[in-house]
């Protein structure tokens, strides 16, 4: 179940009650360049144990906004970006969940009222079961074919997913039923094309316009930092019984600090190596 919130983002500029955090709180600062600006803030985290699933919250509210401002640069340079709530336009494309997040759905998906759980749950059941009909990938997951590059097997298992043509367990009615929970990677999925060129059938002419670097990919490596395993990511609709096979996993603890340190200090390299890419 999802409980207490064991620490929060605290943005330069945010209002901040210094009194609603205990005394033993520790406090981690972020500095990160994202295109001409410095992002800064604060992570105050209590010192309670934390899993995985614990990190997901702050690490939702950072890549919103670093999307907010991946949008605001976009603007700034001639690009608009049509991507909004309510938009349900690729809402049918392969969304890769990371280690940490799995976790956090779940509970999640545990705390939702049992009519309504059941109902997700089959649409769960029924989106995995779509996917393996199809067969297997062109390229098998986690390997790269001999001369490809790993962004062409990327696009390659991307382009296969959206032929299958499978909604998203959570898309209701061609609207996300957890828009404010909804994975980081549908928060950093943008295109600066138009709204017909992301449906699977024109998506070749989707422009996507990604984010400097990713917070999937730093919940991925903070889940291989702390449990000395290589990166791995999951196909929403097998979240579920991902989840099950790796019950033990979603239950382990660490010290907060020493979680939400190692979390930062994953963003801050991944932003430190796009500037050097740059
Ligand atoms: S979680 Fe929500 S936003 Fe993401 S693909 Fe599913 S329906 Fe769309």
């Amino acid at each position: 179940m999802t409980c207490e919130p064991v620490a929060s983002l605290i943005l330069e500029g945010d209002n901040l009650e210094t009194n609603q955090f205990p005394e033993e709180t520790a406090i981690i600062d972020l500095n990160l360049k994202v295109y001409d600006e410095t992002l800064k803030g604060q992570i105050f985290v209590t010192d309670r144990p934390a899993g995985l699933a614990d990190v997901v919250p702050v690490a939702r509210s950072l890549s919103d906004e670093i999307a907010r401002r991946t949008i605001e640069y976009a603007n700034r340079t001639g690009r608009n970006i049509p991507c909004e709530k309510g938009c349900a336009a690729c809402c049918r494309y392969l969304v890769p969940v990371s280690a940490p997040e799995v976790f956090r759905i779940w509970d999640e998906i545990q705390a939702i009222k049992p009519e309504e759980q059941r109902d997700v749950l089959s649409a769960f059941v029924n989106a995995a079961q779509r996917i393996l009909d199809a067969g297997r990938p062109p390229t098998p997951q986690g390997r790269v074919a001999s001369g490809e590059k790993p962004q062409d097997a990327t696009d390659t298992i991307n382009r296969w997913y959206a032929g299958i043509d499978v909604d998203c367990p959570f898309l209701k009615h061609e609207a996300c039923t957890i828009y404010p929970l909804r994975p980081i990677a549908c928060r950093e999925h943008m295109v600066s094309s138009s709204v017909e060129h992301c449906l699977p059938a024109n998506s070749d002419q989707a422009k996507p316009i990604e984010p400097p670097f990713s917070i999937v990919e730093a919940l991925g490596r903070l889940a291989g930092e702390a449990e000395d395993l290589s990166l791995e990511s999951v196909m929403l609709p097998f979240a579920p019984s991902w989840r099950q096979i790796n019950h033990e996993r979603a239950r382990r603890k660490w010290p907060a600090p020493a979680l939400f340190e190692c979390f930062i200090a994953t963003v801050h390299d991944l932003s430190a190596r796009h500037r050097l890419a740059a």
